[in-house]
């Protein structure tokens, strides 16, 4: 359900679901109001029948406002509206009708599309009116009464429709907030250049593996890798075209391993791969691999052809040990590398 958004497109193009559930709400509770118009056409009251294509009238107008992004003049037709149609359908048909449960959305609906004080102020204001329309039934007669099946039959549909539209609510608010939780999961997880884990996630993925590895101890390999002569890429190509090297690089990395691997950017232009259940000459081969898949890759940039080369450093998890014990061991071996001439696979068992 709407809310009090500025007709700014900022704002809607931050919350597209959200202004395209209302517009799927204007064509839902056009769609109703079209059926009641038949129910009570059917139930012999063309002043109620009539009231409902005012109603449709305005949910048109209001969901061609959102097309135009026009979101203010949309809220306020369709919170007239519930309004209005509550009002008078409970004053017209009487309280059984069960046309005021259509104002129990605006509950939710505040709360989520506007700040709380305000929220609160529209739900007590929201309270009074839901009362005193209440109160008025008990001491008036309905003015256009109909018979009592026809009253239960529009306070069943009412029903329906608001159990429905409460459901379809709900889901959409449930659906939103799972979305923006993974998303925030996924940022928090992943380096957004190269699109594999950041550091601190692949720490708590290794830790997690390092728990397992203790209670049944198997293979555990760790692989880090560094890009050679990096800066020279930079120097040469500018750091734009060292960040396409990068996301070239990561993905040659990520296409290398296997399902049970996991890999993610240690540092600047540095890798950390851990393999669970790899043996030394496994994981030596596998890197062997990359090393030359590395090799043969080729970024373009402006018609240049740009190649690099990658040192790697390998090393066993031994039991109980700290994990920085492990890694400092992998840095050595990729050290050693490095001090061999670069683009080369070494291996520490130290
Ligand atoms: P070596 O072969 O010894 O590893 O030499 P290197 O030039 O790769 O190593 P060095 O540590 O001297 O330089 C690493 C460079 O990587 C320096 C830094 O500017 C660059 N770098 C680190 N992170 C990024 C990044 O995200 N994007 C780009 N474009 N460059 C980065
Ligand atoms: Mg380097
Ligand atoms: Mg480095």
């Amino acid at each position: 359900m709407p809310g009090t958004q500025q007709d700014n497109p900022h704002k809607r193009d931050a919350r597209p679901e959200f202004w395209q559930l209302s517009m799927r709400c204007c064509q839902l509770a056009g769609a109703v109001d079209v059926a009641f118009f038949f129910i009570f056409l059917l139930l012999g009251s063309p002043i109620l029948a009539w009231v409902n294509v005012i109603s449709v009238a305005m949910y048109v107008y209001a969901y061609r406002a959102f097309a135009q992004r026009r979101n203010r003049l949309a809220i306020m037709l369709i919170r007239t509206e519930v309004l209005v149609h509550a009002g008078l359908g409970t004053v017209l048909v009487g309280w059984e009708s069960g046309f005021h449960y259509f104002l129990l959305m605006f509950i939710p609906a505040l709360f989520v599309t506007m700040r709380a004080r305000s929220a609160w102020i529209l739900v007590a204001c929201m309270w009074a009116y839901y009362v005193s329309l209440d109160a008025l039934m008990w001491y008036i007669e309905p003015l256009q009464p109909i018979s009592s099946n026809a009253l239960l039959a529009v306070h069943v549909f009412n029903l329906t429709v608001v159990f429905g539209m409460f459901s379809y609510l709900s889901l959409f608010y449930v659906n939103t907030v799972t979305r923006a939780h993974k998303r925030l999961a996924r940022m928090a997880t992943t380096d957004s250049l190269t699109s594999l884990f950041n550091r601190r996630h692949i720490i708590a993925l290794t830790e997690k593996e390092l728990a397992r590895h203790h209670r049944r101890p198997s293979n555990l390999t760790f692989m880090l890798m560094d890009v050679d002569h990096f800066k020279q890429i930079n120097d040469q190509y500018g750091h734009d075209v060292g960040d396409r090297v990068l996301g070239g690089v990561s993905q040659v990395l990520k296409d290398s391993m296997r399902e049970q691997d996991f890999i993610g950017r240690w540092g600047g232009e540095e890798f950390l791969a851990v393999l669970p259940g790899a043996d030394i000459e496994q994981a030596a081969a596998s890197a062997e691999r990359i090393r030359k898949a590395i090799e043969v890759l080729v970024v373009e940039s402006d018609g240049k052809r740009i190649s690099v080369t990658i040192s790697i450093g390998i090393t066993q998890y031994r039991a109980e040990e700290l994990l920085s014990n492990a890694i400092a061991r992998a840095d050595h071996a990729l050290y050693e590398g490095k001090s061999a001439g670069r683009n080369r696979v070494e291996v520490t068992l130290i």
